[in-house]
């Protein structure tokens, strides 16, 4: 087991009924992943401000990754202070998702990783197909072009970040 997650909160699914219950277990699991020194991976929509809120209310975990970051650059530089992953998924090639790659520009190249959420969020121009592991390389060198660097430069950052953030 490399992570406690994903956990945190959703406020796009979960109406205020369920906030309470979300912050409870929220908080159990950051506590959980600092005892047994395990990366915490976040589910944070539509809850930013809250996210952040709890993660410095309890005290982080060591290695907490933001799963499918979808927050802006004000939002970058936070975690960037704060030292946390940003885990960038197919969407950050979507015509319309300029402010994830205003963030993606700011992050810090040591603490940037990639995923797919597979089968969701499939990089363009394949938007329409399940999204899987074989798309990795078109969202990698979107990211790239974001970033300015060659692709094999994102892939030896996240490759190397990747292997930080889930202690292997
Ligand atoms: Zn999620």
């Amino acid at each position: 087991m490399r992570a406690v997650g994903e956990t945190g909160l959703d406020h796009f699914r979960t109406g205020p009924e369920g906030i309470a219950a979300q912050e409870r277990s929220f908080r159990a699991h950051i506590e959980i992943a600092k005892r047994h020194g395990k990366a915490l991976v976040i589910h944070d929509r539509d809850a930013h401000a809250d996210v952040l809120r709890i993660l410095a209310e309890e005290g982080a975990p060591e290695r907490t990754v933001f799963h499918c970051y979808s927050g802006d650059a004000e939002m970058a530089r936070i975690c960037a202070g704060a030292g946390y992953f940003m885990s960038f998924a197919g969407n950050v090639t979507f015509k319309n998702a300029q402010p994830l790659r205003d963030a993606l520009a700011v992050a810090p190249l040591d603490l940037v990783l990639v995923e797919t959420d597979a089968p969701f969020l499939t990089p363009a121009p394949y938007r329409g197909r399940p999204n899987a592991p074989y798309l990795i390389p078109v969202t990698v060198r979107a990211m790239a072009a974001v970033r300015g660097i060659d692709e094999d430069a994102m892939s030896e950052a996240i490759a190397s970040n990747t292997a930080r953030a889930f202690d292997y």
